[in-house]
């Protein structure tokens, strides 16, 4: 579904991009002139410490505008892509572009933050042979030190899947981590954690939204940051929308946010500036 209005950044939902089987073929065309002409570009969510807001990173997330004008949010089009193979050039692009990106900050703004930039990779891209070679090819285009790099994958993505698991230990091996999206949501199962080299655990904001409502709704937040302990895994609370959500998850023990609250997806520029914030002068907010 489209984003709440007023919430996306001038996101607004496209209607013809619903009428899935009979119109996946025509979109699925309109998304390849899309990404020759240029009309994708990548927006940068601040990854934050917690509770204060001290930029730790920052998620890549892609847009499209549209030739009529509007942005396109990926709810809109990943699927479209996915269903229709597109997103193996598409993610290709989102990839080297956020590598691009985040060498351009580390020349402009020096190491002085130890941050990394995340990358959502979908199922169809992993399943595709070679794909850690493209991942060391995109570090290496630009000379960016692997230790900069986040992949974002979905539980679902590796789950039950042999030769999708090989390919992000493959990854792994690179010195890139590995980040479960929306963790809790797909086929979360505990022995996962153990065959994936998993690093990071982005806990999905379904179980941020209502931490602070009381009875009992915490609970999953609670043990989540658990696991994250007990596994040596960072964990990254999704979609902090209020104080108390940050205050709480703090006390719970989360050291690592995402959310409104901080920042929204921001235009690259901006999220460098963020970053840039040399360690000694304190939080922005
Ligand atoms: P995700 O990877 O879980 O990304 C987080 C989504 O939550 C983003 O939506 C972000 O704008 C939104 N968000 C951040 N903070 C808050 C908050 O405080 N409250 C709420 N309600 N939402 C928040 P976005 O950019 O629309 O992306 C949606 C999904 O589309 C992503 O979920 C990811 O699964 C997919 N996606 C986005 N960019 C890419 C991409 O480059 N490649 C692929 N394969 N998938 C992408
Ligand atoms: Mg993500
Ligand atoms: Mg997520
Ligand atoms: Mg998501």
């Amino acid at each position: 579904a489209a984003k709440e209005s007023g919430k996306g950044r001038g996101v607004r939902y496209d209607p013809r991009l619903n009428h899935r089987a009979e119109s996946d073929a025509q979109t699925g065309a309109e998304l390849r002139i899309a990404l020759d002409r240029g009309e994708f570009h990548l927006l940068y969510q601040p990854v934050v410490g917690l509770p204060g807001g001290e930029p730790l990173g920052a998620e890549a997330l892609v847009r499209w505008r549209h030739p009529l004008g509007h942005l396109v949010a990926p709810d809109q089009f990943i699927g479209v892509a996915e269903r229709t193979g597109l997103i193996v050039p598409l993610g290709r692009w989102i990839l080297r572009e956020a590598c691009r990106q985040a060498a351009e900050w580390l020349r402009e703004h020096g190491a002085a933050r130890e941050w990394a930039v995340g990358v959502n990779i979908s199922a169809r891209q992993l399943r595709e042979p070679g794909f850690a070679a493209e991942v060391a090819d995109a570090l290496r285009a630009v000379e960016l030190p692997a230790e900069r790099l986040v992949v974002e994958v979905t539980e679902t993505a590796v789950f039950d899947n042999g030769p999708a698991v090989e390919a992000l230990a493959a990854v792994s091996a690179l010195g890139v981590r590995i980040a479960l999206d929306d963790f809790g949501t797909g086929h979360s199962s505990l022995g996962l954690l153990r065959t994936c080299p998993v690093d990071i655990l982005k806990v999905d904001k379904s179980f941020i939204a209502t931490i602070t409502n009381g009875g009992g709704e915490a609970v999953v937040a609670n043990a989540m940051i658990q696991i994250a302990e007990g596994l040596g895994l960072q964990a990254v609370a999704e979609g902090v929308e209020t104080e108390e959500q940050a205050a709480m998850l703090a006390r719970m023990g989360y050291r690592i946010g995402q959310g409104y609250l901080f920042d929204r997806p921001l235009p690259a520029a901006e999220a460098g500036r963020r970053l840039a914030v040399p360690v000694t002068a304190g939080v922005h907010r």
